[in-house]
């Protein structure tokens, strides 16, 4: 429920506004504009308690949220939400580009990976160091290691970076090395994660998990705002469907529908979402043109030697290439890169 408050409403009157609401048992997010302050009431059923909130002087008008996620929801908040991480920002007109490995696997070779995303136009570096595989006898990720040597990168290049966390343990540990923390499609539904990224002062890129529908890929957004995070980054990775030919089905129709559901920024991951080298750069081009904020892609100068999904990385040149694609591309949807 949100509550517009009149105008001219001095501080105290917030103040003592917001002490009833904690008093009601809910909590409440400021929002305030120009002229007015808006606040978010959120709790069970705040809205049985509308006729207490319209008897508050304060309060000019009563507005319910219609779903049932409600911090990301556009109801809440109608303008896009901007991401500030270090000099780029996420969401706005520009469109991010995240690249780099799918495992730390050497320094060397991280280092090198990521000279060679930075040149040809990302603006962040990813690289795991905790991976979640299906098998217990693949590569797991080097671990701390991995973490010193994404921040080293980051220190040479001046690259922000973002890396994975797999469980709360992980949290603290990753979020001194890395400027942006990944939650994993497997990990979408953690709650006990989620409540717990909502607790840090990092953003939190949430990949959409492989069977969820939208309304809980929003939903688990919204465990991380609802514990005062308020920067998430929503990436789209795919879901499982009936077609085997492609790794996932990468379910680009859930971008604009997100994009009108909430405010938050949604980038789109074309590498797990296909798991096909040769599709990544048309499903790029078509995920600049649903709407989407960003991309995520995998790079690796030397697929056939990669630890973890070498197949699915492009070679440097092919990345190269589809940078440059991409700057024409984004100019048709009044973007820049
Ligand atoms: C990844 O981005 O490294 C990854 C494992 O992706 P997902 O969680 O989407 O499978
Ligand atoms: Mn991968």
């Amino acid at each position: 429920m949100i509550l517009t408050l009149k105008k001219g409403t001095t501080q105290k009157g917030i103040e003592q506004i917001c002490h009833k609401i904690t008093k009601l048992g809910f909590s409440f997010h400021i929002s305030k504009g120009k002229e007015r302050t808006i606040i978010g009431v959120v709790g069970e059923n705040a809205i049985a308690k509308r006729e207490i909130f319209e008897s508050f002087f304060v309060v000019d008008s009563i507005t319910p949220i219609s779903k049932p996620y409600k911090l990301v929801s556009r109801e809440f908040k109608k303008e896009n939400t901007v991401i500030k991480v270090k000099k780029v920002k996420i969401g706005g007109k520009k469109i991010v580009v995240i690249a780099g490995p799918c495992s730390i696997e050497t320094e060397k070779r991280l280092l090198e990976i990521a000279g060679i995303v930075q040149k040809a136009g990302a603006v962040i570096l990813r690289g795991g160091a905790f991976k979640p595989r299906t098998s217990p006898y693949s590569f797991q990720g080097l671990g701390e290691k991995g973490l010193e040597y994404l921040a080293k990168a980051s220190r040479i290049t001046g690259l922000p970076v973002v890396t994975e966390a797999r469980d709360t343990s992980q949290l603290e540990l990753i979020s001194r090395y890395s400027d942006i923390i990944q939650i994993g499609a497997r990990n979408m539904q953690n709650f006990d994660l989620l409540k717990e990224a909502g607790k840090i002062k990092k953003p939190i890129l949430l990949k959409r998990g492989m069977s969820a529908k939208i309304e809980e890929f929003l939903m688990s957004a919204e465990y991380i705002l609802s514990r005062g995070n308020n920067d998430v980054i929503l990436c789209e990775r795919g879901i499982r469907t009936f077609e085997d030919s492609t790794r996932f089905t990468l379910d680009l129709s859930s971008v604009p529908l997100i994009k009108r559901l909430s405010h938050l920024p949604i980038i789109v991951d074309p590498s797990h979402g296909t798991g096909r080298r040769e599709l990544i750069l048309p499903m790029s081009m078509a995920a600049i043109a649903s709407g989407a904020d960003g991309l995520m892609i995998e790079v690796h100068s030397r697929p056939e030697e990669a630890l973890s999904d070498g197949f699915q990385s492009l070679l440097p040149k092919d990345f190269r290439r589809l940078m440059k694609e991409m700057r024409g591309i984004v100019k048709v949807f009044k973007r820049s890169i």
